[in-house]
């Protein structure tokens, strides 16, 4: 149960209009620990911890959301979401600034283009809440102000010299703290690009400030169809009567809703909560797409997994639950290596006759494969010979035997000849 604003002494004289106006929200948000102060305890030694994170990333609190946090419950999910802690400070091995590499993959300001023919948009780094978890930290909230216009033109620039690129993900930051107007001017642009086919918006408004849902903005999303929207929602409490309503907002609009949450330790981190979330996104008529594995950016070891916990929740949900629940669990490749997508086997063996697989309970079946198939893309299909095989589809195509590192196949041109074998020495 979220509190009521008027309760709250800070906000004691805010009329329901003022609190319902998205911009009121945003002007409020909560930044410093003196305001803090006056919604939750935070003790002493909390408030120095939190001014020191203050200098990596920045807290901002819409009040909304400040609602939803249990003042009693110093561990509130919703809290530890929100408010930053002294191990925000700290360094573990593996972390990195970018550690997608999506600075790498950028050939304009904002833009990452890592898989050929989509690319992920940054067009703010503007968040209507700064999440502690936040895996663009060394981006989100630096100036809290939406990318130059001569920015986001060379971005579409870009976009529209490049055809390979059929979906856009618009993303930050926040997009959706951009006004209508500008917003409109980028949908607008994508929408005249023929090859353009979708266009994702990544938010996590419906879940901080749903107050910047409206009827006007669904109905400006609707004239860029098709858009699909992702959402970031993890915790059941989020799913607050204004969330749903939001989201009901967008539905109505023809936007197809879907979740990506993030596996968060003292958050999300239970079979039983995840179950709850997941079913509480199908009542608000959201589908769960991914669960993230918690990237290794600085300072996130506190919330971080370990990766058996998300497999094991994917355990609890496949065959336990709606299959329309459940999200595909993902971890980002360090380096730049994409999503990997992971969780329990299922395959348990095959042999040329048959596949043994599981279920859910443990029980175990034999498939027969057929006899007589014969693949219609083994015999020179004509779709797939003009279509381009990549990676390991390159491998099933035939068109290729093997796929070497580039640092083997350095190491190969480095050896001279004869002392191979020493050389690979401890090299699999
Ligand atoms: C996640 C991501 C995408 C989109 O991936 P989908 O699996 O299509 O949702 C695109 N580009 C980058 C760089 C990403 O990180
Ligand atoms: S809304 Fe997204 S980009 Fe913004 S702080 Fe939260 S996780 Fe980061």
């Amino acid at each position: 149960m979220s509190r009521r604003y008027r309760d709250i002494s800070l906000w004691a004289d805010v009329t329901d209009e003022q609190w319902a106006d998205w911009r009121w929200q945003l002007q409020h948000r909560i930044t410093t620990t003196e305001q803090l102060r006056e919604i939750i305890p935070v003790s002493a030694s909390e408030a120095e911890a939190i001014d020191t994170c203050l200098t990596l990333l920045r807290m901002a609190i819409s009040p909304y959301y400040a609602c939803l946090i249990d003042p009693d419950d110093p561990a509130d999910p919703i809290r530890r979401q929100a408010v930053p802690t002294l191990a925000e400070t700290m360094r573990s091995p593996g972390e990195h600034a970018d550690p997608l590499n999506e600075e790498v993959d950028s050939p304009a300001p904002g833009l990452t283009h890592r898989y050929p023919d989509r690319v992920l948009f940054l067009v703010t780094d503007q968040c209507s809440m700064y999440c502690r978890h936040c895996t663009r930290r060394r981006l989100a909230g630096q100036t809290d102000r939406p990318r130059s216009r001569e920015e986001i033109a060379a971005a579409l620039d870009y976009i529209r010299r490049t055809p390979a690129v059929r979906d856009v993900l618009l993303s930050g930051g926040d997009p959706l703290t951009l006004d209508d107007d500008r917003l409109e001017e980028i949908l607008s642009e994508l929408r005249d690009m023929p090859h353009v086919e979708i266009v994702r918006i990544g938010t996590r408004m419906p879940a901080v400030m749903p107050q910047r849902v409206t009827p006007e903005l669904a109905a400006m999303i609707a004239k860029y169809h098709p858009v699909w929207v992702s959402l970031h929602f993890n915790h059941p409490r989020e799913l607050a009567p204004e969330a749903a309503r939001a989201c009901d907002i967008l539905s109505r609009a023809g936007i197809p809703l879907g979740n990506q949450s993030v596996l968060l330790r003292g958050v999300n981190d239970c079979p039983v909560t995840m179950r709850q979330l997941l079913h509480g996104l199908l009542k608000i008529r959201v589908r769960p797409y991914y669960l993230y594995h918690c990237d290794p950016s600085f300072g996130l070891s506190l919330f971080r997994t370990s990766i058996g916990k998300g497999i094991e929740i994917i355990e609890s949900l496949r065959g336990h639950t709606s299959g329309l629940a459940i999200p595909e669990f993902v971890v980002d490749a360090p380096g730049g290596g994409g999503k990997v997508p992971l969780g329990p086997q299922y395959l348990i063996s095959r042999s040329d006759k048959r596949v043994v697989v599981r279920n859910y309970e443990g029980f175990m079946s034999a498939i027969e494969e057929p006899s007589d198939y014969a693949d219609p893309c083994a015999s020179g299909c004509p779709r797939c010979r003009d279509d381009v095989a990549l990676g390991i589809t390159k491998l099933l195509r035939g068109e290729q035997v093997s796929i070497r590192s580039e640092e083997s196949a350095r190491r190969r041109l480095a050896v001279p000849s004869g002392a191979g074998r020493d050389a690979f020495a401890g090299v699999r």
